[in-house]
C-alpha cells in the first residue's frame, strides 16, 4: 500500500467508535431517559459552557492547556436568528451543537486541534454530528412504534426535526423490525374477536326458508364515510351501521324491504 492509499484509508469517519464512545458517556452518566440531560456529563468532567455571541458560528471548543493536563471551554451560541427561528428550534439547536462539541472533546481529544487538514476537518464534523445524534437519540430509547416518526422523536429527545428523521433513517433494522413487530401485536389484541355463532336447533322447515331468505338477498357494496355511516331503512327504520361492514343488503334484513339504499 502506498502513502497515498494509506491516507485515504485513515480518512474516513470511524462511526463504530463514534458509537461505542457515545454509549460509553451514556453508561457513566447511568443510561438516562429522553430528553438525555448533558449537564451531568459536562460537569462530571470539569468542562466549562459558555453561551455567548459567536457571529456565525453554532459553538466551538477551546482546548486549553494546564501543566499536566488541558481544560476544554465549550462555546454556545445565543446570537441565532430569532425572527427566523422559533424559540424551540434555537434551544434543540444549541442542544444538538453542545452534543456536538462534546463529541470533539470525547473523540479527537488525541488530534492537534491547531493543525488540521480540510479533509480531516469534514470528516471531524462527521463524527461530532454522527455522535451527538447517539448521544441525544441511543439506540435505548427506541421503545415504541411511535419513536419512528420524527415529529414524536423531535418532542421526546428534544432535538430538531431534521436530526430526529436523519437518526430513524440510520436506525439499526432490527431495532426498527422489533418496534414494527411488537406495534403489530398491539394491534391484534386490541381487534374485537368476533362473537362465535350460536349453535340453535333449528327445525327443516326453518333451515329451508332460511336458506331461501339468505339466496334471495342481493348484496351491494357502500362507501363508509364518517360523515354518512348509517343507513335506515325507509319501512321499518332499521339502521345499518355501515362503519361497522362494509356491504349491506340491498333488501332489508329485517322487514325485506327493496332498495334499502334508497332509504
Ligand atoms: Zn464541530
Ligand atoms: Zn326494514
Amino acid at each position: 500500500m502506498n502513502e497515498e492509499a494509506a491516507v485515504r484509508v485513515a480518512l474516513r469517519p470511524n462511526f463504530t467508535r463514534a458509537n461505542k464512545i457515545a454509549d460509553e458517556a451514556l453508561r457513566n452518566t447511568g443510561y438516562p431517559k429522553a430528553p438525555i440531560p448533558l449537564i451531568h456529563l459536562v460537569e462530571s468532567n470539569g468542562w466549562k459552557v459558555q453561551h455567548e455571541e459567536l457571529h456565525g458560528a453554532d459553538g466551538y471548543t477551546a482546548k486549553v492547556e494546564r501543566r499536566n493536563s488541558f481544560k476544554y471551554v465549550i462555546y454556545i451560541a445565543t446570537d441565532m436568528d430569532s425572527q427566523k427561528y422559533s424559540q424551540a428550534i434555537i434551544q434543540f439547536r444549541q442542544r444538538f451543537t453542545l452534543a456536538h462539541e462534546i463529541g470533539h472533546i470525547l473523540l479527537h481529544s488525541h488530534i492537534d486541534w491547531h493543525n488540521v487538514s480540510e479533509e480531516l476537518d469534514e470528516i471531524l464534523e462527521v463524527e461530532a454530528n454522527w455522535f451527538a445524534s447517539r448521544l441525544l437519540m441511543p439506540d435505548y430509547i427506541f421503545i415504541h412504534i411511535s419513536d419512528m416518526d420524527p415529529n414524536q422523536l423531535s418532542e421526546k429527545c428534544q432535538v430538531n426535526y431534521s436530526a430526529a428523521q436523519k437518526r430513524i433513517g440510520y436506525l439499526n433494522t432490527k431495532i426498527s423490525n422489533h418496534l414494527i413487530r411488537e406495534a403489530s401485536k398491539w394491534v391484534n389484541l386490541e381487534d374485537v374477536p368476533p362473537e362465535p355463532i350460536k349453535q340453535t336447533a333449528m327445525s327443516d322447515e326453518e333451515y329451508t326458508e332460511l336458506e331461501d331468505f339468505i339466496s334471495g338477498l342481493v348484496f351491494k357494496e357502500v362507501a363508509i364515510t364518517y360523515e354518512d355511516d348509517e343507513i335506515n331503512c325507509f319501512v321499518c327504520g332499521h339502521t345499518y351501521l355501515t362503519t361497522l361492514i362494509d356491504t349491506v343488503p340491498l333488501r332489508c334484513v329485517h322487514c325485506g324491504a327493496d332498495n334499502l339504499d334508497l332509504g
